[in-house]
């Protein structure tokens, strides 16, 4: 017992650390975050596809492949990979621990000025990351819409109702928060603390920290391998109580102005 909230404390210490890094430059134009569980038959393709999209633009990036927990194989073939490819980072958790404690792994080890995130399933298009880079240098945050969803009917009923949900209890107005293909300037992720979930209101918290949010179009397609990971239960009961805690974040978020200081 004592054991365990000890390695806690020292390892939520060493995230803090880590992500205060976060602050300054690390010398990286791009870092591209991706949270990998049992995706190792997509992997190939989606190297090849980030290669061939981001290479020619000449930019100085790199792409960290968070491995949270696969059990199919998914970190032996990033491995492989990494010999071809000095651009991929492996991270590798020991067991799954959920996709936001994925992103947040990625991201404080991040050294991109901007990050881009997207799943590992290649249902987001590699080819949509120059259209998110573009708007970058106009807004803090740039949110992928997909805006013909390629999913099978159930999810994308789900989907339409969590959004539309979510839109209304936290006043919001994102068309596709739950999408991962996204951009961020690299200091929207300084003073945010996450929790499990919270990756489907990256928009809503960055909004609440002041940075300037916009969406644009972004294709999407069918999972041709593997399985997807969320369910009704897990997706939208799960979700539906994180919003709650979102909407009474929002609702108590402390604002003041002074108006003298001697
Ligand atoms: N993922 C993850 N950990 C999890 C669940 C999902 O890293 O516990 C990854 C998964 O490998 C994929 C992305 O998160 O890259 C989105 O998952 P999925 O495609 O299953 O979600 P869906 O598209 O069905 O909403
Ligand atoms: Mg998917």
């Amino acid at each position: 017992m004592w054991t365990t909230s000890v390695t806690t404390a020292i390892t939520c210490i060493s995230i803090t650390m880590k992500i205060s890094d976060l602050t300054n430059s690390q010398g990286l134009e791009i870092s591209i975050v991706i949270p990998v569980y049992n995706e190792r038959e997509n992997l190939t393709l989606l190297d090849e596809k980030i290669t061939k999209n981001i290479g020619p633009l000449h930019k100085s990036y790199e792409v960290i492949l968070v491995d949270d927990g696969s059990v199919d194989g998914s970190a032996q073939l990033i491995r492989k990979l990494q010999d071809k490819n000095p651009h991929l980072r492996l991270i590798r958790f020991g067991s799954n621990h959920g996709q936001t404690a994925a992103f947040a792994a990625g991201f404080s080890k991040a050294r991109g000025d901007t990050i881009v995130t997207m799943d590992a399933d290649l249902q987001n298009d590699p080819a949509d990351i120059p259209i998110l880079l573009e708007k970058i240098s106009e807004f803090d945050v740039v949110c992928g819409w997909r805006h013909k969803r390629n999913d099978p009917w159930i999810k994308k009923l789900s989907s339409k109702i969590a959004n539309s949900v979510r839109n209304t209890l936290s006043e919001e107005s994102i068309a596709d928060t739950g999408c991962s293909l996204k951009a961020f300037r690299r200091a929207c992720f300084k003073n945010i603390k996450l929790y499990n979930g919270m990756h489907r209101f990256f928009p809503t918290l960055m909004k609440m920290e002041g940075f300037s949010v916009t969406q644009v179009k972004v294709r999407h397609y069918p999972r041709m391998h593997g399985y997807s990971k969320y369910n009704i239960r897990n997706r939208l009961f799960t979700s539906f109580k994180d919003l709650l805690a979102i909407r009474w974040m929002k609702k108590r978020q402390i604002n003041y102005d002074i108006i003298e200081e001697r």
